[in-house]
């Protein structure tokens, strides 16, 4: 038997960015974690480091479909994150949202396990409040391209208040802002990854629309911090919390301190910016801070030193293309 201080927990998408480096902090806090991934933007060599730990499992699964298993907290992060990925089925997409937040809400409910939504600042939309407060309520296109993604995050939250109002689940629900950091896939488009890979390979830097519109920046290290403060606070409190850095940076500062710290002799150059694409987002962290006297502590700069490096090594080792 384990004993009553280590748990078992379930974290969906765990073999993607954020569920990666959360599996590896859960398992050095000494819990059992069992990851489900259908690898659909995941990748095994982000959980390899971690698989000659005996309390860690991997089951290839899709969460659209039902999964039935024991445990004590759920961390609900399956989904694709980036615009490329996200709407490349846009289908499938609002299904892992809305179908896959049913099933764990279904598992929660049997086993009475407390279970975690990775939600997002895409809830806002484009927003017209400045910086963006929890009891904003959005402004989003229902029929965008983006929509698959910011609607299917927005039913999900739906679905984990009902299920609280309705069936007593212990909910908690982060809207994660941009977050950046080792493991990020470096071909998903995300703009931290495309221009690390860019610098790094001396090419041109790509800023889409003039590179005047503004994102957040969070180290996933200070996200995981987060995650698991918000997991373990009171049942009482249950989100929507902001999640992420308030610093922000426009995308064309971040292109000119990404070439400073590779030293690169990229050049900027301008494409069209994507549809509906949102001008600027900043979160407002006081509830975070309040509630879980959490705020970040990695500055960008410090944060981009510890994020190069991953995407040398896969320069080095000619693993762009995974
Ligand atoms: P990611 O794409 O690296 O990871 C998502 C993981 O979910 C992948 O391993 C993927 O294979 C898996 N997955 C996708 N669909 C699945 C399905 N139907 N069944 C099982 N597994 C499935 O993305 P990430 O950046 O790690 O994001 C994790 C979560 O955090 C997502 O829910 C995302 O919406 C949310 N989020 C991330 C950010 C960010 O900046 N990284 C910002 C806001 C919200
Ligand atoms: N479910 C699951 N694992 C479980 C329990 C439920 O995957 O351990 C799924 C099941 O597919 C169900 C969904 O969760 O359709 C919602 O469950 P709930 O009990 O809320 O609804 P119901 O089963 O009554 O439709
Ligand atoms: N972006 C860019 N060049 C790139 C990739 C992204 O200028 O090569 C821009 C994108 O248009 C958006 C911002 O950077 O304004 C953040 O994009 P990302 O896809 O990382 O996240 P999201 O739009 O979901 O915040």
């Amino acid at each position: 038997m384990k004993p009553h201080s280590i748990k078992r927990i379930l974290v969906t998408g765990g073999a993607g960015f954020l569920g990666s480096h959360l599996c590896k902090r859960l398992l050095d806090d000494g819990h059992e974690v069992i990851c489900v991934d259908n690898y659909f933007t995941g990748t095994k060599d982000n959980i390899i480091p971690l698989m000659d730990n005996r309390r860690f499992e991997v089951i290839r699964h899709d969460i659209t479909f039902p999964l039935y298993l024991e445990v004590d907290e759920i961390y609900n992060l399956a989904c694709p994150a980036s615009p490329i990925h996200y709407q490349h089925d846009p289908v499938q997409t609002t299904k892992t949202s809305v179908h896959g937040a049913i099933n764990m809400l279904g598992l929660a409910k049997r086993i009475k396990a407390k279970i975690f939504q990775a939600s997002t600042s895409e809830v806002y939309g484009d927003p017209q409040i400045h910086p963006q407060t929890e009891d904003y309520w959005g402004h989003v296109n229902p029929i965008g391209f983006r929509s698959c993604y910011d609607e299917g995050k927005r039913c999900a939250e739906t679905l984990f208040f009902d299920y609280r109002r309705q069936h007593k689940l212990r909910i908690k629900v982060a809207r994660i802002f941009n977050t950046y950091g080792p493991n990020m896939h470096p071909n998903d488009g995300r703009v931290v990854s495309n221009f690390i890979v860019q610098a790094l390979q001396n090419k041109p830097i790509t800023l889409y629309g003039d590179g005047s519109q503004s994102r957040s920046f969070c180290h996933v290290d200070d996200l995981i911090e987060v995650f698991v403060r918000l997991m373990n606070s009171p049942d009482d409190f249950t989100g929507p919390v902001n999640t992420g850095n308030p610093d922000e940076f426009t995308i064309r500062e971040l292109a000119e301190i990404i070439i400073d710290l590779t030293g690169s002799k990229s050049e900027l150059v301008f494409r069209p910016l994507p549809s509906d694409d949102p001008t600027q987002r900043r979160p407002n962290i006081t509830l975070a801070k309040e509630k879980l006297g959490w705020e970040p502590e990695i500055h960008l700069e410090e944060g981009l030193k510890r994020t190069v490096p991953y995407f040398e090594k896969l320069l080095l080792e000619n693993r762009f293309d995974i």
